[in-house]
């Protein structure tokens, strides 16, 4: 609580939903994406870690949950949903509805996570959703994997990049996804899409890959925020517990499916200051009820708030190694981890195979626009433009190439441990054969 200022007596006004953080400042710079976590070559639990509490910016806030509280308290952080672990000898014995999977695969990787761009979650829902037997897990849907999903009688086919990203106007047999969307639906086969969702997560297709390098200290390149249902703070003065008691009540009747939560003090000079906070749809609104009253038209101020950062979930990585390698060994341990003969190898400006990385950056996919910027002895990704290798290796960064998917397949096997176990026995969950990239080295 500031000096000098006394709380105004409690008064509640049952303004409903969620409580939440009321960030203000907080930006995505880099000195707030570190996650500062360790890892090791084996891959990270894949459950989202709720972040650590933090502190509500206003001491003396007061939440309006819809019953009185006798001290301030803090807003909790943005949580993730807790993975459901699925108790074997609790399951059902049968199959699992289509559904009931969907939810154990979001738990593992909320969608909210993926990128704003991307074209996640279920793509392709039969009208007859059947009971899940089988689920197959592949990197790419193509014709090879289709066929390969089709002989094992496939209920659900989680695909990690989206079969269906463009809008389409039509499902003919002239292209070659529309081809696969109407295959899988005259199968009743349901299509999933995670992507970006398990490239952002915690122990997920990013964090799987930086694992290749050995341990040491991980950060995010590209912080992932969490939803904020409130989006601005409005902050003004009225005269009197009276008038705050009216102007929230006018406020609570034009904020329907807004959140409201406001906090109030009154300094030694008069008058109560408040500050409410709101969505972007009670925003407008809110604004004009303030506007109708003296004092808080005067004194008004609106401040628009920053989404919270998720500690460790977002794009990219950053490792500072614990032990540094040489340019070379780093290549070997990825081709071990990648399960690959070759990678392409681009060295810095100055460097040689036996230079030292003590620092890498790592994208999986087409990372470029990730790692682009990024000071690190090393970047790997599965691909990046000609110019795009110019330019790191003329800034000191050697580059590890594995071609696209190839920094992108080997989470699969991973992956199917963690569903696995949230399953019943009665679902099998397969990695696709079939699934590869399609360059290869000849
Ligand atoms: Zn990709």
């Amino acid at each position: 609580m500031s000096p000098g200022c006394r709380s105004l007596s409690r008064t509640f006004f049952s303004l409903s939903y969620p409580r939440r953080c009321t960030w203000r400042s907080l930006t995505s710079k880099a000195a707030l994406c570190s996650s500062a976590s360790a890892v090791s070559p084996t891959p990270p639990p894949l459950s989202p870690t709720p972040p650590p509490p933090s502190t509500a910016l206003y001491g003396h806030c007061l939440l309006f949950t819809g019953q009185r509280a006798s001290a301030p308290r803090r807003s909790p952080p943005p949580r993730l949903p807790p993975a459901r672990r699925f108790s074997r000898s609790a399951c059902p014995p049968g199959p699992m509805e289509l559904k009931e999977v969907l939810q154990v695969l979001e738990q593992l990787a909320p969608l909210s996570l993926a990128e704003s761009w991307d074209n996640v979650g279920l793509l392709v829902e039969p009208s007859e959703s059947r009971p899940v037997k089988t689920v197959l897990l592949t990197n790419d849907l193509t014709d090879a994997v289709m066929d390969e999903a089709e002989a094992m009688s496939c209920d659900l086919v989680v695909s990690y990049h989206p079969p269906l990203f463009r809008p389409i106007k039509r499902l003919v047999q002239r292209d070659w996804k529309q081809k696969l969307v109407i295959r899988a639906l005259e199968a009743r086969m349901a299509i999933f899409s995670p992507h970006t969702s398990w490239d952002s997560v915690k122990g997920g297709v990013n964090d799987w890959l930086v694992g290749g390098l050995g341990s040491g200290q991980v950060s995010v390149l590209s912080q992932a925020a969490g939803a904020a249902s409130q989006s601005h703070k409005l902050e003004f003065t009225v005269t009197s517990a009276e008038e705050l008691h009216g102007v929230m009540e006018e406020l609570k009747a034009c904020g329907s499916e807004s959140t409201l939560q406001h906090s109030a003090n009154r300094p030694d000079n008069g008058g109560v200051h408040v500050s409410v906070t709101c969505s972007d749809s009670a925003l407008t609104p809110s604004v004009q009820t303030l506007l109708r009253h003296n004092a808080a038209s005067h004194s008004l101020s609106i401040l628009k708030l920053e989404k919270p950062p998720l500690p460790g979930h977002g794009q990219g990585r950053l490792i500072a190694l614990d032990q540094p390698v040489t340019v070379a060994t780093a290549v070997q341990k990825m081709k071990s981890h990648l399960g690959l003969s070759h990678l392409r190898l681009a060295l810095g400006s100055g460097r040689t195979p036996e230079s030292s990385v003590c620092t890498a950056a790592v994208c999986a996919g087409s990372g470029a626009s990730v790692l682009n910027g990024v000071t690190a002895d090393l970047y790997i990704t599965g691909e990046m433009s000609h110019h795009e290798v110019l330019d790191a290796a003329a800034a000191g960064t050697s580059v590890i190439l594995s071609d696209h998917s190839n920094s992108e397949r080997g989470f699969l096997a991973v992956f199917r441990e963690k569903l696995a176990v949230r399953l019943p026995d009665s679902v099998t969950v397969a990695v696709s054969k079939a699934d590869r990239d399609p360059l290869e080295v000849v």
